[in-house]
């Protein structure tokens, strides 16, 4: 029974056609983003980074059955099916689908928030992002919504995991949801549970009894819970059992002196700016939370839009918001550029450092947008992501694997996507040029494949222009 068992896995493993799986259906309007449309496809003469922070290889063939990677190998040396669709890929560089994990679907201007229900799913997979998770939502309905029309395959759009509301402390305001007591945490986190969100994020001024109540429950439901931190530090989360934290360095509170137990200090972005990263101190906190398994998003592309030295606006998304959305975002950016509500230079390196040290130490990084009013837009900034990592330090195949497998780690899917490898999702960048040795040449994405279907980056982004802000 056992030996039968084995030939059998055998076979699966090595037959021609095992990965083979019928891609799902898309509406018209969703097929007509896609360019590359056939059963069997082969890429040849690649670049291939495979973010499992491999060496680059270049001259790679790269063969796609129905919705899985067959093959992958060095050009004359993988068989290419006959009837397959032969894409010469001369001259450009092929990643993993990115997996983005700070992925909010709504966009906040200076007068207005609103849902980003279609250009944020055109835009995200436009610029490679094919998995993603939200981290906070504003309209937890409308993104279940637009998950479901993805699934469906009505809108082109990455794979969701999905939180609820931002669960914030007791009376809190705006769109999040204020928790009081443990027992309300728990209600509310089976709730959305059961609604179908994967993940739920803290925020701001929650407390420690709560959040252990929420972790809990959470877990309990296989949910699990990141934060953007301030009452709560890093060290004392991870010890309720948090899954993730958003932000880094910037975000941790216990590195302001006199800290009071769940009380959020004012003012600590202007503190941390002062703080050493290669301090004793600093550097234990990095090793406690590598050694906790404690997982890090990195968004270094969001805070960038408030320093006023490096702050730029990217033409090409602009022209993605809406008119009245695109004024407030440059009156922002003006106003940043004069000196108000500014990230000093010096913190961004040090946020930079902390990252790095935080993967040398063991820990597990992945990276996220967190689109924002500031100038910063769904895609394009996990795009930014891969230079500043790239700044930080990291290698580029480190900074890729940060950017897809990595994450797929944190999301618990890194069995199906997050690297070029046989038998995972068929889920593929393509960019025009050499980003390894030109980090700016991350823009130039042409093709994202999801699920074996190749959509076309001018299309989605000419889906999308004009429409931040609006829908
Ligand atoms: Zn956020």
């Amino acid at each position: 029974m056992h030996h039968v068992l084995r030939t059998t896995v055998l076979y699966l493993l090595l037959a021609p056609g095992a990965f083979a799986q019928e891609r799902p259906s898309l509406s018209p309007a969703a097929r007509a983003y896609v360019e590359i449309d056939a059963p069997v496809i082969a890429l040849t003469h690649a670049r291939l980074v495979d973010g499992t922070g491999a060496p680059v290889r270049e001259n790679q063939t790269i063969v796609i059955d129905g919705t899985r990677i067959a093959a992958v190998g060095a050009g004359g040396q993988v068989a290419i099916p006959p009837g397959a669709r032969v894409i010469d890929l001369t001259g450009h560089t092929v990643t993993p689908g990115f997996v983005g994990l700070h992925e909010h679907t709504y966009f906040s201007a200076t007068t207005r928030t609103t849902q980003m229900a279609v250009s944020g799913p055109l835009l995200y997979l436009g610029n490679g992002v094919t998995t993603m998770r939200t981290a906070g939502s504003q309209f937890p309905y409308e993104e279940l919504n637009m998950k479901r029309a993805v699934e469906r395959g009505d809108l082109p759009g990455p794979r969701m995991h999905i939180t609820g509301p931002y669960l914030n402390g007791a009376g809190s305001g705006g769109r999040s949801r204020g928790l009081a007591t443990p027992d309300e945490a728990r209600r509310v986190v089976a709730y959305w549970g059961e609604e179908g969100a994967t993940w739920l994020k803290f925020s701001g001024s929650i407390t420690r009894d709560v959040m252990r109540a929420a972790i809990d429950e959470a877990h309990k439901h296989g949910m699990r819970a990141t934060g953007h931190l301030c009452s709560v530090t890093f060290s004392e989360a991870a010890a309720l059992g948090i899954d993730a934290l958003e932000h880094g360095f910037i975000t941790n509170s216990a590195y302001v002196p006199g800290k009071q137990p769940d009380v959020c200090p004012g003012d600590n972005m202007r503190i941390q700016a002062d703080v050493d990263v290669k301090s004793p101190a600093v550097q234990a906190s990095i090793r406690e939370l590598a050694a906790k398994g404690v997982a890090l998003t990195s968004t270094l592309a969001v805070y960038e839009t408030f320093v006023p030295e490096r702050a730029k606006l990217n033409p090409r998304a602009m022209e993605m918001l809406a008119p009245d959305t695109r004024r407030e975002v440059e009156e922002t950016h003006a106003t940043i550029a004069r000196g108000g509500l500014v990230v000093p230079v010096r913190l961004i390196r040090k946020m930079m450092q902390w990252e790095y040290d935080f993967v040398q130490a063991g820990g597990l990084l992945g990276a996220g947008v967190d689109p924002w009013g500031t100038g910063m837009l769904p895609g394009f900034g996990d795009l930014r992501n891969y230079e500043l990592l790239v700044e930080a330090g990291f290698a580029p195949p480190q900074a890729f694997r940060i950017m897809s497998l990595n994450g797929a780690k944190i999301l618990g899917e890194d069995r199906l996507t997050g690297s070029v490898e046989p038998g995972k999702r068929a889920d593929l960048v393509v960019i025009r040029g050499d980003p390894v040795s030109t980090p700016a040449d991350v823009y130039n994405v042409v093709t994202v494949f999801k699920d074996g279907y190749g959509y076309s980056t001018e299309r989605l982004l000419d889906g999308a222009r004009g429409l931040v802000g609006i829908r």
